[in-house]
Order: C-alpha cells, then sequence, then structure tokens
C-alpha cells in the first residue's frame, strides 16, 4: 500500500493536535489548530524525506501541493500516531498464564503464583522467552519505547538483567529498552540491595521497588533515596496499589524526594488508593507531588482486573487512581499497561491502543478527549527522557502508526489490527509471534 521509498506525501493525515510540535509546522500553527475537530484532531498532509519528517502542512495547502516529484499517498482522513510509549511493563513475568494462573485472581495471589513460577521456571532461556515474545508483540502493534520492571532479588537479578542487557542489545535498532529494579524496598536496607543499585548504575537502569506502609518505610526511603543520588540514577516507585485509605506511600516518597532535593525523575506507578482518600488528604498529596516533580503512571487494566475483587461479590470500584485531578494539578500522568498473562493480570498483548482503549472507557477520558494521547506516547517519552519520541514533529524520524480509522469513535469500537506501522517511513512487518512458540515451556 504505501511506497517501499522513504521520501513521499502522507496528504490528509487525521493527528490528534496534542501530538503535533507545533513549532515545527509550515504556516501558521493556528491555521492548523483553527481547523481541529471537536475531539481535537486536525488534518494534515506529512512530507516524509529520507525517513524522516520534512514538512507539516495544513491539509491541502499550497505548500504541500507544490511537491510534484514524490510519491503522494492519500490517507483519506485516517489517523496518524507517533509511536506508542509503553512505560510501565513486567516483561519478566509475562506470558506464564498457563502454567500458572491466578487461582482467585486477587492481589495476594498473583504475589504467591509470580513467587512460585519464578523458583521454579524463570531460568535464562525462560525469561528470554517469553520477554522477547513480548517485545515481538510490542513492536508489532507499533510501539517504540518500553520501560521494564524485573523481580530483582537474590540470584534473579543476575539472570533476568542479563536476559533484559540481550534483549536490549539485540532489539536496539527497533525499540528503546529501559529496566527497573523491582524489590520490595525493605531488601535495600540489606548490602544486597546496595549491590543491586550498584547493577541498576553499571547497566544504565532505574532505581526503584515496591513501597509498603510499615513501620520502616521512612528508613527505607531515605536508603532508596540516598543509594539513587550517590550513582546519579533515577527512580520509578509501585505505590499504594490496594485500596486502603491508610496507604500513603506516594505522599511520603514526594516528602522524602523533597528533603532530599532529589533532582532525578521520579516515577510513582499505580497509586489506587489516592482514589479512596479524604479529599484533605488528597489536595495536600497533589501539592507534594507536584513540588516534588513526580510522573504518575496509571496502569487501569490491571487495577481494573486486581482492585475491588472478592469472591462471589461484583466489585464496585473501577480501581484507578484521580487521573483527571492529577492532570489539573498540573502532574505527567502516563497510561501503561502493566502486566500481561501472568498472575497480575490473565489478559493483554503489550498493545498501547487497547491500554488507550480501555483507559477511555474506564477513566472516561472521552469528554473530552483533549490531550489524553499524549498519555501513551509525549508524556511517557518526557518521563522516559525520550524528548524525541511520542510525537510528530519536523525532524524526528517518521515512526508512525497508520489507522484507517478517521476518529476516536471508530479507532476505539474495532481492534484496529489492521494498523500500519512505519519505521523511519517504511512500513515493518506487524504480524503478530504465534503463542504456540511458548508451548513447550508452558507444560506443567
Ligand atoms: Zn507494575
Amino acid at each position: 500500500m504505501l511506497p517501499s521509498t522513504s521520501n513521499y506525501l502522507l496528504k490528509n493525515a487525521c493527528v490528534p493536535l496534542c501530538l503535533i510540535e507545533t513549532q515545527s509546522i509550515a504556516l501558521n500553527a493556528d491555521t492548523i489548530a483553527t481547523r481541529q475537530t471537536r475531539d481535537g484532531l486536525c488534518m494534515v498532509d506529512l512530507e516524509i524525506a529520507t525517513g524522516a519528517i520534512a514538512q507539516i502542512t495544513p491539509a491541502g495547502t499550497e505548500l504541500s501541493s507544490s511537491k510534484g516529484d514524490i510519491p503522494v499517498i492519500d490517507w483519506r482522513g485516517g489517523l496518524v500516531f507517533p509511536c506508542f510509549v509503553d512505560m510501565h511493563t513486567h516483561l519478566d513475568k509475562a506470558h506464564a498464564w498457563e502454567r500458572s494462573p491466578n487461582p482467585d485472581g486477587t492481589f495476594s495471589s498473583a504475589i504467591e503464583t509470580v513467587g512460585a513460577d519464578a523458583q521454579k521456571n524463570w531460568n535464562a532461556d525462560d525469561v528470554y522467552r517469553r520477554m522477547e515474545f513480548g517485545l515481538k508483540c510490542s513492536y508489532a502493534h507499533g510501539t517504540k519505547a518500553i520501560r521494564t520492571h524485573i523481580d530483582s532479588g537474590g540470584e534473579q537479578a543476575n539472570i533476568s538483567l542479563a536476559v533484559f542487557e540481550e534483549l536490549r542489545a539485540e532489539w536496539g535498532d527497533r525499540l528503546i529498552l529501559q529496566a527497573v529494579s523491582l524489590v520490595s524496598l525493605d531488601y535495600l536496607l540489606t548490602p544486597a540491595g546496595e549491590k543491586l543499585a550498584d547493577k541498576m548504575a553499571e547497566i544504565g537502569g532505574i532505581f526503584g521497588g515496591v513501597a509498603y506502609v510499615n513501620p520502616d518505610l521512612d528508613q527505607q526511603l531515605d536508603r532508596v533515596f540516598s543509594l539513587a543520588k550517590e550513582r546519579g540514577l533515577n527512580l520509578d516507585f509501585h505505590t499504594d496499589e490496594n485500596d486502603d485509605p491508610e496507604s500513603v506511600t506516594l505522599r511520603e516518597i514526594a516528602k522524602t524526594a523533597i528533603r532530599h532535593q532529589f533532582a532525578g525523575q521520579i516515577i510513582c506507578g499505580h497509586c489506587c488508593s489516592l482514589a479512596v482518600q479524604p479529599p484533605e488528604l488528597v489536595t495536600e498529596t497533589l501539592i507534594l507531588v507536584k513540588e516534588a516533580n513526580i510522573g504518575i503512571v496509571t496502569l487501569p487494566m490491571c487495577n481494573l482486573y486486581l482492585q475491588d475483587r472478592q469472591s462471589g461479590r461484583t466489585p464496585r470500584w473501577r480501581g484507578v487512581t484521580l487521573v483527571h485531578e492529577l492532570k489539573a494539578a498540573g502532574i505527567p500522568i502516563a497510561i501503561a499497561s502493566d502486566n500481561c498473562r501472568d498472575p497480575f493480570y490473565g489478559f493483554g498483548d503489550h498493545d498501547v491502543l487497547e491500554v488507550f482503549n480501555m483507559a477511555v472507557r474506564i477513566a472516561h477520558l472521552d469528554m473530552p478527549y483533549g490531550d489524553w494521547p499524549s498519555a501513551v506516547t509525549k508524556t511517557p517519552a518526557d518521563l522516559m527522557g525520550l524528548p524525541n519520541l511520542g510525537r510528530i514533529a519536523v525532524g524526528l524520524p517518521a515512526d508512525l502508526i497508520l489507522f484507517k480509522a478517521r476518529n476516536f469513535s471508530e479507532l476505539l469500537s474495532r481492534s484496529q489490527r489492521d494498523r500500519t506501522v512505519l519505521w523511519q517511513g517504511i512500513e515493518i512487518d506487524t504480524t503478530l509471534p504465534d503463542y504456540r512458540e511458548l508451548d513447550d515451556l508452558l507444560v506443567t
């Protein structure tokens, strides 16, 4: 369908205005803005030259029609997104469902089942093949950068982080991969915790862990911030993934960050309990989070699955954090996929469009859509320190996803499995890996 050249004009591409860097638009940026639909979409022509975006012009204007000598593709109003950025995943746990299903769908069973699965099965070959399967899915769906948490207690850290490094090198020409260490924070008070910090610095990773309310939380947080500061590491935490109003680790992390005058990037994922806390406490927490310059990642599919689950009782709560309130407070918020076909989430395919689709339904991101498409593109790219990703701008590679859907209703009503993914302007093979590839690993 597309020319096998990286020089052409992609006409009549419908792009969310929030994903175009307006300073790079030829003509007046206002011309495009005034033409946007009520969903914040606008029609542009994209000139692609040697795989990069050479020009963005309002559709059908003189500037674009003057390009007589290059092939023209008319996308007929179909949506065009920059490639996705999935900033919170667990590739080391993924695709083990058949051998280690969650027996009752609860959080505690997920922890227990994953622990047993790791103990029994997580050798280098097993971790490599399941992680690679996830990368193949992500790539085929149009993702360009992925951050994965890696269970890093004891010897497992050496096995899984070595696999991560191997895959990061092998996939380096197609995907940008980041790893975060994942242990509960008490681990960091031990000498092994210090070694782990060294290891994450050595591999260019991010330091992190799960924060639980406990009598030693202050000491644990001081330790994690000190270890990170000494090594210049960024931080990424799992916080308050529960419905207990007393769970305030997000607030405590913000306070610690401020006290330490921490200059690195801090991310907190989940923050579910914020949604069940009294309004005064929420206000206080949001002020602290803003002051500490913390970015938040919400994981709506996993939250919907695990939160408010009790056998025989219908769930009342969708499980997500206060995404609208966080955004209104000026706090950057990203949406990501989290677990995939493992005991924490029995479904998923590393498709960020599905994540966005579910997030729109779960958290009401559609009235209006506003700049919510940024939450799976531009915002996570910025939070991951990748300012050239997740946006459409002159001079950036034409790493794009082209949908036949022309508006959000069409986009979010079908799977869009027939999307076209461009890597530097050239169409990639979007065939998904066959589940059968992993069959021999899943025999119990
Ligand atoms: Zn997670």
